[in-house]
């Protein structure tokens, strides 16, 4: 067919096949109808045990995913996946990453088959500005997404994308990138910080590790979270550096705090909050969970 007689073709084209044309067109430009602005989470995920273990933590993430309107979609910033550059998930089928190790077989087992959304990885890649996000085929989903996201959504039929964390990056850097990221929620986009506020591996009481209880630097450092989280404080959770002893033991190394700072960031002033799951577990860390919205 030459280029005359293909044009003449396009112009005999039903309307409807236009239309219709129109409308895949649409789709790939905007994946995501406008919705009711949803909610957005930061849950503590402990230990990987919580995947598959039944207790009042995990009992807290089934009655938040009841409090919520079920998402279009999930983008969530998990503790575990760290690289240089940002990137987000963009594969069809994530896979299920067992990123641990010692555990018993029966957590090696555990699938968690959502789709993923390429759709969504690469509108979140469009909006993100502060840098150019890469789009990944090659994580999938890490046990700070699963763990917990089995626990909200457990027919693993919402699709989850990731975005990575840049270690080599500040918190503030980590705090306007996540910024960029606010208007997913009017998309039916359920937003998941991952990790905990208080997190000393190194300090773990392990001969009490299914006890509930804070070493006293624990209780003071996310007390004094809480409080900034309570009253929207976001510049002195930025500078965590700044805040004293307590903070410093609370958050030896960044990466399960800065999930925190994302799900914060994407807050607007008239948002409520709410804590839940708000408790210590072996000493070192704490499972406080944030609702917002
Ligand atoms: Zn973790």
């Amino acid at each position: 067919m030459d280029r005359k007689t293909f044009l003449k073709s396009l112009a005999i084209l039903p309307l409807t096949t236009s239309a219709m044309k129109l409308n895949e067109l649409n789709k790939i430009t905007e994946p995501l109808g406008k919705t009711k602005k949803m909610p957005v989470l930061f849950l503590g995920h402990g230990s990987p045990m919580n995947a598959i273990e039944e207790n009042e933590f995990v009992a807290g993430f089934r009655n938040v995913a009841k409090e919520i309107p079920k998402p279009n979609a999930i983008l969530c910033i998990s503790a575990h996946w760290e690289t240089k550059g940002t990137f987000v998930t963009a594969m069809e089928k994530p896979k299920t990453i067992h990123d641990f190790g010692g555990f018993p077989k029966e957590l090696f087992e555990v699938q968690y088959p959502a789709p993923g959304s390429p759709d969504l990885a690469r509108e979140t890649k469009t909006l993100i500005k502060k840098t150019t996000v890469g789009l990944d085929d090659k994580w999938g989903l890490d046990h700070g997404a699963w763990s917990v996201i089995k626990h909200l959504f457990p027919k693993a039929d919402v699709p989850v994308i990731q975005l990575s964390l840049d270690y080599s990056q500040t918190p503030q850097y980590h705090y306007e990138l996540a910024q960029q990221i606010k208007s997913l929620r009017e998309k039916g986009v359920l937003i998941i910080g991952s990790g905990n506020m208080v997190h000393n591996l190194g300090m773990v009481a392990w001969k009490q590790l299914n006890e509930t209880f804070g070493f006293d630097w624990a209780i003071e450092a996310n007390e004094k979270m809480k409080q900034f989280i309570l009253s929207s404080n976001h510049k002195q959770l930025i500078n965590f550096r700044s805040q004293g002893k307590a903070f410093d033991l609370a958050i030896p190394t960044p990466e399960h705090y800065l999930p925190l700072l994302y799900s914060l960031a994407v807050k607007e002033e008239s948002d409520p909050i709410s804590l839940f799951n708000d408790k210590a577990v072996a000493g070192s860390l704490t499972m406080t969970s944030v609702k917002i919205g």
